[in-house]
């Protein structure tokens, strides 16, 4: 099951460097999962050739502009283009208000449903859920209230081994048994489960971490991620900037990474006082080495 994150934007307040304002797209099982919405996410899509359409809910983690000023112009397109299935946004407390202010005043009235899920940002809690994941919020500490998202896969089914099983002539429902962990009858013979299957895939973990001061009361939930994409806004240097303006610098982000036991780190939300990153690397893997930047348009397995 494809489980991949593209980046479309890297930086944090102001575009520069070829680097968008903050959003990602997740693409899980061919579903598509906005994280943020900066200026330029349309652009971003278009460019990557990744369809808007295909996008149902979309995640805010706060109301700074770099976050979410994209939204509006997002959901206007959808409306001129003639969208009519539903659209969730998961967003801060005050993020419907605005909407439907810009809204009003353009005298658009959207020919699909917008539903705006309001977030606790006192409590993490699970906000989203389907046949394939779940997603929780993380409390993260900001200036503003401000949540990440953890997204978890669910437990998959059983895998039936191909070649056990060419020869025979087993119907659908069997084969689902099989899948389900059951023996099955087949001619006679019993079918045992453990010879017929393997384990499901494990599940995998994605944790999305906006912005925030170093702060260990969410590590607990964002424990063993498969990807733990960070912001890592400063280089150490500037920790007093960072403590000023709610951030974390590169080196923590590292340490963040390794005290977690996370399997990679992607770090991002860069400021726009630099234009080479290579520094904010190397200092993530001196705590962490499986650690990589967050490129505009690239992608990453999970
Ligand atoms: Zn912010």
């Amino acid at each position: 099951m494809k489980f991949e994150l593209t980046i479309l934007g890297s930086s944090s307040a102001t575009p520069i460097y070829n680097r968008n304002p903050t959003a990602q797209l997740l693409n899980i099982n061919e579903k598509h999962y906005l994280i943020d919405c900066g200026e330029a996410t349309q652009m971003q899509l278009l460019r990557l050739r990744i369809k808007a359409s295909k996008i149902d809910q979309i995640f805010i983690s706060h109301l700074h502009g770099d976050h979410y000023f994209g939204l509006i112009g997002l959901i206007s397109s959808y409306h001129l283009n003639g969208r009519n299935k539903e659209l969730t946004i998961y967003g801060p407390q005050g993020l419907r208000e605005i909407l439907d202010i810009q809204l009003k005043y353009s005298q658009t009235q959207l020919r699909y449903e917008l539903k705006v899920v309001e977030i606790n940002p006192k409590v993490s809690e699970q906000i989203f859920e389907n046949e394939d994941i779940v997603v929780r919020t993380i409390i993260l500490n900001h200036r503003i209230p401000c949540t990440g998202f953890l997204f978890e896969q669910k437990l998959r089914k059983r895998r039936i081994i191909k070649e056990k099983i060419q020869d025979m002539d087993l119907s659908p429902a069997d084969k689902m048994r099989l899948k389900s962990g059951e023996d099955v009858e087949y001619q006679g013979q019993v079918l045992k489960n453990q010879d017929y299957t393997l384990d499901p895939i494990e599940p995998k973990k994605y944790a999305y971490c906006s912005d925030t001061l170093y702060d260990t009361s969410y590590f607990e939930l964002i424990r063993e991620a498969d990807v733990l994409y960070h912001e890592a806004t400063f280089t150490h240097d500037y920790l007093e900037r960072a403590v000023e303006t709610y951030h974390t610098t590169a080196q923590q982000a590292g340490e963040i990474a390794s005290l977690c036991k996370v399997k990679k780190l992607i770090i991002g939300h860069f400021s726009a006082r630099y234009l080479d990153l290579t520094k904010h690397l190397n200092e993530a893997r001196t705590q962490f080495p499986n650690t990589f930047l967050a490129i505009d348009g690239e992608s990453y397995v999970i």
